[in-house]
C-alpha cells in the first residue's frame, strides 16, 4: 500500500523539502519551491540521471540549452498548432475538465452533474514578449519541453564533437504548460524540471533501440531504489500516440492516487529533424563516411520529469516503524540521493572538548560530501530527525572519545553502531557511501 500523500506533503513542508511557491501571498497554484533539503535531493537526483547517462557510457553529451527559442521552433515542432488539451467546463460548479480524463461522451459533470460545454482546445504554452514592444513579432514561448533545444542544436554537437551515429544529447532543465487541471502535490505543476535525451540511431536500428532505452531507464529507477512492485511498463496503444510518434512506452510509478507515468520512452522517428530542416530551410542530415551515405537519424526519446522522480524517491523510500514501543519515521533513499550524507551528534553537548571535537569531525568532513552537525536536541530526538531526512549515517561523539579518539557511527537503516578511529572516519564513511 503506498503511503497517504498528506504524509508527504505534510513531511516536505515540516522538514524544508518542498514549499508552495510564495506561500507568504497565499501561494501560487502548482508551482512549488525546493527547500533547504529538496534542493540537495533535486541536485542528487539530476546528478544520478547525469552520471548514468553521460559519464558512464560512451555515446552521449550533455548540452545546456537556453529556455527562450526562436518562435519558429514551436512551429516546427508542432506545437503551436497542436500542443493544447481539450477541455470541457462544467456550467454549473465551473469546474474544468480534461476530455481525455473523464468517462467518454459523457455530458455531465463527474463532480456535481451539472451540464458540460462544448469541448474546446486549450494551448498548454506560456506566451510572452522578447524585446522593449509588444507585438507579434516579439512573441516568444517558455519551453514547454526541453527536447527542442537539443534538435536544433544536432548539427552544432556532430560538428563540434564529432560524433558517429549511434549518440545521444542528454540535458535536464526547466518546462513550463499552463496546465489546467493540477493538484496531486508536484505531480503536475506549471513550472518543473525535466531529464530527456534524445538518442540518435540509423533508422531501421530504431525499433531494437527503443526496446533497449525502455529497459535501461526502467533499470535506472531500480537502480537508484524504487521497489520494482511499484514500477510498470504502459505501452501505447496506436490511437494515443502523440503526432510525431511511432511508439511510445510509459514508464509507471505507483503513486498514492494511482498508477501514473513517471517517464516517457518515445520512438519520435525524424519526425522533428525534418520538420525543423523543413522550417529553417537548413540540411540537418548525417553523413555516414563509412557507408557513405546520407540520412537524418531515426530518435529514440526517454523523457522522464525530475519532480516526478523526486517525488516518487519520496513515497517510495518512506516508512514508519516501531522500535523499542515508539515510532520511527525513515526515509530509506539512496545514499546517493540522501540530502545529507552524515549527521555529527555531540552527546554531551555542555563538555566544551567533546563539542569542539565534534565540530572539529564536522569541518574535516565538509570538504567530501553534505554534512550537519546538530546538538539542539537530547540524541534520541537527534536520531529521529536524521532518520526522517534519510541521513545513511549519525556520528556520535562521546566523553570515551576524548581519550580513545573514536567515534561512534549508527546505520540509519540497521541502526548498528560501529566504533571508528576518529582519524579513519571520513575515509570509512567514504567508502560506506560508495558502496551499493
Ligand atoms: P501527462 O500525460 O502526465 O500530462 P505527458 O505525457 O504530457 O504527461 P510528456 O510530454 O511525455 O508528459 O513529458 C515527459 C515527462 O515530463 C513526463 O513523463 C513527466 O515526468 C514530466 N512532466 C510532464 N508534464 C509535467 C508537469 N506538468 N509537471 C511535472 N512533470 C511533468
Amino acid at each position: 500500500m503506498p503511503v497517504d500523500m498528506t504524509k508527504i506533503v505534510s513531511l516536505c513542508k515540516r522538514r524544508g523539502f518542498v514549499f508552495q511557491s510564495s506561500e507568504i501571498y497565499g501561494g501560487m497554484g502548482s508551482v512549488w519551491d525546493y527547500g533547504p533539503l529538496g534542493a540537495e535531493l533535486k541536485r542528487n537526483v539530476k546528478e544520478a540521471w547525469w552520471r548514468a547517462n553521460v559519464y558512464e557510457r560512451d555515446d552521449i553529451e550533455g548540452l545546456d540549452a537556453a529556455i527562450l527559442m526562436h518562435p519558429r521552433v514551436w512551429e516546427a515542432s508542432g506545437h503551436v498548432a497542436s500542443f493544447a488539451d481539450t477541455l470541457v467546463d462544467c456550467i454549473t460548479c465551473k469546474k474544468r475538465f480534461r476530455v481525455d480524463k473523464i468517462q467518454p461522451g459523457s455530458k455531465k459533470c463527474p463532480e456535481c452533474g451539472g451540464a458540460l460545454t462544448e469541448p474546446r482546445q486549450f494551448n498548454l504554452m506560456f506566451k510572452t514578449h522578447c524585446g522593449a514592444v509588444e507585438n507579434e513579432e516579439g512573441i516568444a514561448y517558455l519551453r514547454p519541453e526541453t527536447a527542442q533545444g537539443i534538435f536544433v542544436n544536432f548539427s552544432n554537437v556532430i560538428d563540434s564533437l564529432r560524433r558517429k551515429i549511434p549518440f545521444g544529447i542528454a540535458q535536464t532543465g526547466k518546462a513550463f504548460r499552463n496546465e489546467i487541471t493540477t493538484g496531486d502535490f508536484t505531480f503536475r505543476s506549471r513550472e518543473f524540471e525535466q531529464m530527456e535525451i534524445e538518442y540518435f540511431v540509423k533508422p531501421g536500428t530504431d525499433e531494437e533501440w527503443y526496446r533497449k532505452w525502455v529497459q535501461e531507464r526502467l533499470n535506472w529507477y531500480i537502480r537508484f531504489g524504487i521497489k520494482k512492485e511499484n514500477l510498470r511498463l504502459r505501452e501505447h496503444a496506436k490511437d494515443e500516440l502523440a503526432h510525431y510518434a511511432k511508439a511510445c512506452t510509459d514508464i509507471e510509478y505507483l503513486f498514492p492516487m494511482d498508477w501514473r507515468e513517471l517517464e516517457g520512452i518515445a520512438n519520435r522517428t525524424d519526425f522533428d529533424l525534418k520538420a525543423h530542416a523543413k522550417t529553417s530551410g537548413k540540411t540537418l542530415e548525417y553523413f555516414d563516411d563509412q557507408a557513405n551515405e546520407r540520412y537524418i537519424p531515426y530518435v529514440i526519446e526517454p523523457s522522464g520529469g525530475v519532480d516526478r522522480a523526486v517525488l516518487a524517491f519520496l513515497i517510495d523510500s518512506y516508512r514508519e516503524e516501531v522500535v523499542r514501543k515508539e515510532k520511527r519515521v525513515v526515509l530509506g533513499l539512496h545514499k546517493a540521493l540522501a540530502p545529507v550524507k552524515a549527521a555529527v551528534l555531540p552527546l554531551l553537548r555542555n563538555r566544551d572538548e567533546v563539542v569542539r571535537m565534534a565540530e572539529g569531525i564536522t569541518g574535516d568532513l565538509r570538504s567530501a560530501f553534505r554534512v550537519m552537525y546538530d546538538d539542539t536536541a537530547s540524541i534520541g530526538r537527534l536520531y529521529r530527525r536524521q532518520d526522517e531526512i534519510g541521513t545513511p549515517y549519525c556520528v556520535t561523539v562521546d566523553v570515551d572519545s576524548l581519550t580513545d579518539k573514536k567515534v561512534t557511527v549508527r546505520d540509519r537503516d540497521s541502526m548498528e553502531q560501529d566504533r571508528v578511529e576518529a582519524s579513519n572516519l571520513k575515509a570509512y564513511l567514504l567508502d560506506k557511501l560508495e558502496g551499493d
